[in-house]
């Protein structure tokens, strides 16, 4: 039987549900026919000209990406319009665009799990709430909720435990691609004692009043402003910023990892694009 786009729409919504996306996004097949056949696969965070373009030459039929090319009102498909260039591009060359968003983030394949386990939290658990227990992936589908927060084994230095975990972040096979480590930032003091770690990939900026309520030493996130930041370091929070695609790279190496081990994908070829990178040079 042959592999069609609406079937692996049917096996990513298994783990996140298109219902978990919140109101305000735009989740599922934004471009195609769930009928369409394919034989190729390419996963990717951004949907831009340069993926589609690499979609292309793959031989992709289908784009699988974490964030919609058609979010805020796209109001005409006009050659002269920057935001209409990837749909148009995409409808020539007939590939089909899915979006798995903010229901993606909330699952088990979320990249706050895969870095909380790269830095070997104990007593992980969902950060947002409802805090549910983390479950295991066997049990895919019940645990829901943004972030994860636990305990380091014991107390380490933020410089010192933010180099480590940089190097890990390199080493360690959670990104598909060696990514170049740009735009990375820390705030906070170099030799205060790290225990409890919170973490929200994406824009995290909006969890900093969360993450020091319940008391984390360090937020790990993707995109905070001056303000938040600030406010973290006067509630005594430190805050590392991946920058938005560093942190939610994770997500693209659980998700190849996911439809790879799918018994009824196996004759696709599923790829994690190479050209869409990190956008800061430095
Ligand atoms: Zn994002």
């Amino acid at each position: 039987m042959a592999v069609t786009v609406g079937l692996v729409a049917q096996i990513i919504e298994r783990i996140a549900p298109k219902s978990w996306a919140e109101d305000w996004d735009n989740v599922g097949l934004l471009v195609g026919s769930g009928s369409a056949p394919i034989e190729r696969l390419l996963i990717t965070l951004d949907g831009t000209l340069e993926v589609v373009e690499e979609a292309k030459a793959f031989g992709a039929q289908l784009i699988v990406a974490h964030h919609p090319i058609i979010f805020r009102p796209l109001k005409n498909l006009r050659a002269d319009n920057a935001a209409a260039q990837v749909p148009l591009r995409l409808l020539q060359h007939s590939i089909g665009y899915y979006t798995a968003h903010t229901n993606l983030d909330q699952s088990p394949l979320s990249s706050s799990r895969a870095l909380g386990e790269l830095l070997g939290l104990r007593e992980m658990k969902i950060f947002d709430e409802p805090e549910y227990d983390l479950i295991p992936i066997q049990k895919r589908g019940e645990a829901r909720g943004y972030g994860v927060s636990g305990y380091l084994t014991q107390p380490e230095k933020l410089g010192v435990l933010w180099k480590n975990f940089l190097e890990r972040l390199d080493q360690s096979g959670v990104y598909a691609h060696p990514y170049k480590l740009s735009g990375v930032r820390l705030a906070g003091s170099l030799e205060k004692d790290v225990r409890k770690v919170a973490i929200v990939n994406g824009s995290g900026g909006r969890f900093v009043p969360k993450a020091l309520f319940k008391g984390a030493d360090l937020l790990i996130t993707g995109d905070v402003d001056h303000h938040a930041v600030l406010d973290a370091l006067e509630g005594g929070m430190a805050v590392g910023d991946l920058g938005h695609f560093l942190s939610e790279a994770p997500m693209l190496q659980a998700l190849y990892q996911y439809l790879s081990a799918e018994k009824a994908l196996q004759g696709i070829e599923i790829r994690v694009s190479l050209t869409n990178q990190p956008p800061w040079l430095v």
